[in-house]
């Protein structure tokens, strides 16, 4: 197939570009490079074009015929959400709607959506299937939410065959192909806790040791980005033999808390990582954790990652050695402060 994926220069859409080109599809990077690198576009053609550019974005769709997009370009992380929501809206609801029109004037029908746990703000049950309430409680889910009705009509008016993919924590890294999370303002709690391992970035906070949880620490169900790809993979499967807009929730099935995710790198890493607790984190639910098993029934997907030291084991490797273009080669220099 001829995939175009947008945000392709980020972290999960470089590994979806890897994980199609290896499957045999042509895959075109379209990303604007806000957060993506250009050094992480290894599998096809970089377009660099912006969402917000609707004009850029119909030659882009007129100019070459795209079996499907796949949709990951957004700004992602809660906390900015909530200070700058504008930006959240502008890029993730205008630019989403921007991207569909160009594909329904270039009959493109069939998307795969990143979306998000952040939909569903506080749950209601243990584990959240696809049912759950959704009641975002930052811009950031809201924004996904937005994009997710847009999906729904569109089925109903123009016949778009989509699949939204709600990732609870994506995580881990395939350092054997050059990738992994490079963000110049990291505020994930894996990478920061690695950094704090290796020496690197600034000290690492627990934001909220106070919450409903076992331990007083936010819980979260981490999921490896190659695992969330194959999940994308399957979906353009799913698409061939379904209409309509559907949405899946994609996760392990299992709450680590921040500690967990410490002590787990911690000895991943072979060091002690030093912590400070810090005030909560606007917009932060105490637990989020997956039921996948819709997916795992519909889309056939069955994560392969099912253990939280190999996901961190890999994003540590891809931390130790980061290429000298990422973000944290450049601030620091090549690690040398741990094996
Ligand atoms: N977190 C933390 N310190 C950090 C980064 C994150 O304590 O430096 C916490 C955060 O408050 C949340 C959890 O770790 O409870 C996961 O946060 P992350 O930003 O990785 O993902 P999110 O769940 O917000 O998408």
């Amino acid at each position: 197939m001829n995939v175009l994926i947008c945000g392709g220069a980020g972290y999960i859409g470089s590994h979806m570009a890897q994980y199609l080109a290896e499957a045999g599809h042509v895959v075109t990077v379209l990303d604007n490079l806000s957060t993506g690198h250009h050094e992480a576009v290894r599998w096809g053609e970089l377009l660099e074009v912006n969402l917000l550019d609707a004009e850029g974005l119909e030659r882009v769709l007129q100019g070459r015929r795209f079996d499907a997009v796949m949709h990951f370009a957004a700004r992602s992380l809660v906390g900015e959400s909530v200070s700058h929501p504008y930006s959240y809206y502008s890029n993730n609801v205008t630019g989403t709607l921007n991207l569909l029109e160009a594909m329904r004037r270039a009959d493109v029908e069939r998307i795969v959506f990143s979306s998000t746990a952040a939909i569903f703000g506080n749950p209601q049950s243990d584990v959240i299937d696809e049912a759950h309430p959704k009641a975002p409680i930052n811009p950031y889910g809201a924004s996904k939410l937005m994009a997710e009705r847009f999906l729904a009509d569109a089925a109903q008016a123009y016949g778009l065959r989509s699949v939204a993919l709600r990732y609870f924590n994506a995580a881990g890294a395939l350092p054997g192909h050059g990738i992994g999370e490079a963000h110049a303002c990291e505020t994930h709690l894996i990478p920061n806790v690695l950094r704090a391992a290796l020496g690197q970035g600034p000290s690492l906070k627990i934001f909220g040791n106070d919450y409903d949880t076992a331990d007083g620490t936010c819980v979260r169900d981490y999921v490896h980005v190659q695992d969330l790809a194959r999940a994308h993979a399957l979906a353009l499967e799913f698409m061939d033999r379904n209409e309509g807009a559907h949405t899946f929730n994609l996760g392990n099935g299992q709450g680590f808390s921040v500690h967990d995710v410490i002590a787990t790198a911690a000895s991943v890493a072979g060091v002690a990582i030093p912590y400070e607790v810090a005030p909560r984190r606007a917009g932060d639910p105490a637990r989020l954790v997956a039921s996948s098993a819709k997916a795992r029934e519909q889309l056939g997907w069955q994560p392969r990652w099912t253990e939280l030291a190999p996901i961190i084991e890999s994003a540590w490797h891809w931390h130790r050695d980061q290429p000298s273009w990422s973000p944290h080669h450049r601030q620091t220099g090549h690690p040398t402060q741990a094996a």
